[in-house]
């Protein structure tokens, strides 16, 4: 039984095992293709890959249905629909929960790039730009470790980066008068990727005359503005930013024994 029905464990093992796919959702998520629908101007349905026909394809097994609880010593899991289901192996992978409400004005006058329902929108507003500052980057979020690694305070900033130069390559093309301000709650931007790509990165951002703003933790988002927790506030015509990624909470909260 794979919770979150990835599809990576179905196409790695359907030949081996009888897989039962668990997820609320009709469709899989291709979150890595979002920037091409929210910055290209894709079709959302370009991200989404419907599920029932993949099931059937893998010979896999498909309940659309959230898991309320799992109790391992019974190997049962308790579904939102469907009853009560037996597992010989369980798979837990439910993702991450972003926490847009966590940004005041954010859900109002901010864009994401992180989910199929905010990537058109963003997709919308490029569109319609007029041109002047453009401001990025990604909330503070935090959480704990059991493993030695180190200590992030965003999670990847990969889609920041696709932001910067695909939202550049657009405007370019059409000629828009733009800058474009990048921040991170973290002492280095791109935390997360290690030197090499810093070097890489580095002279890439400065040829696009992108400024970078370290240790600027996101607190609320205006229309015409963005501030941040230290006071300090910068011009934005077009907001873009990762919401915090907290554990999961409350109707997202998965029960665990018996
Ligand atoms: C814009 C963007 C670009 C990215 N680009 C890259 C990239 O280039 N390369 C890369 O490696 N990664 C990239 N990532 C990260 C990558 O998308 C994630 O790491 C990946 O989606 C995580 O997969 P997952 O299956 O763990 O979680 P998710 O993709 O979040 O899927 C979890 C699923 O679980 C379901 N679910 C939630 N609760 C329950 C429940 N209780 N019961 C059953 N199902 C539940 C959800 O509805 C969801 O369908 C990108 C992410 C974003 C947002």
């Amino acid at each position: 039984m794979v919770l979150g029905a990835g599809l990576r464990v179905l196409y790695r093992l359907h030949d081996k095992f009888q897989i039962l796919l668990v997820g609320p959702r009709t469709d899989s998520l291709a979150k890595q293709t979002l920037p091409e629908v929210a910055l290209s101007g894709k079709p959302v349905a370009h991200a989404r890959l419907p599920l029932a026909p993949i099931a059937r394809r893998t010979q896999a097994q498909w309940i659309q249905a959230s898991a309320t609880s799992i109790d391992p010593e019974a190997q049962l899991a308790q579904l939102d629909s469907h009853g009560t289901i037996s597992y010989d192996f369980l798979v837990i992978a439910v993702g991450a929960v972003k926490d847009y409400s966590a940004i005041e004005g954010l859900e109002e006058f901010g864009y994401s790039v992180c989910d199929d329902d905010h990537a058109p929108r963003l997709w919308d507003a490029l569109s319609a730009f007029k041109g002047g500052p453009i401001v990025v980057g990604a909330a503070l979020s935090t959480w704990g470790t059991k493993v030695a690694v180190p200590d992030l305070k965003t999670p990847c900033e990969g889609p920041i980066g696709e932001v910067i130069f695909m939202a550049g390559y657009e405007l370019r093309s059409r000629k828009i008068a733009h800058t474009i301000s990048a921040f991170t709650p973290g002492d280095v931007f791109f935390d997360d990727v290690g030197e090499n790509v810093h070097a890489s990165i580095g002279p890439l951002l400065g040829a696009a005359g992108v400024e970078v703003l370290t240790a600027k933790n996101v607190s609320r988002v205006a229309k015409g503005s963005v501030t941040f927790t230290d006071g300090t506030e910068l011009e934005s015509e077009l907001t873009v930013v990762i919401p915090p990624v907290p554990g999961p909470t409350g109707h997202h909260r998965l029960r665990a024994g018996g």
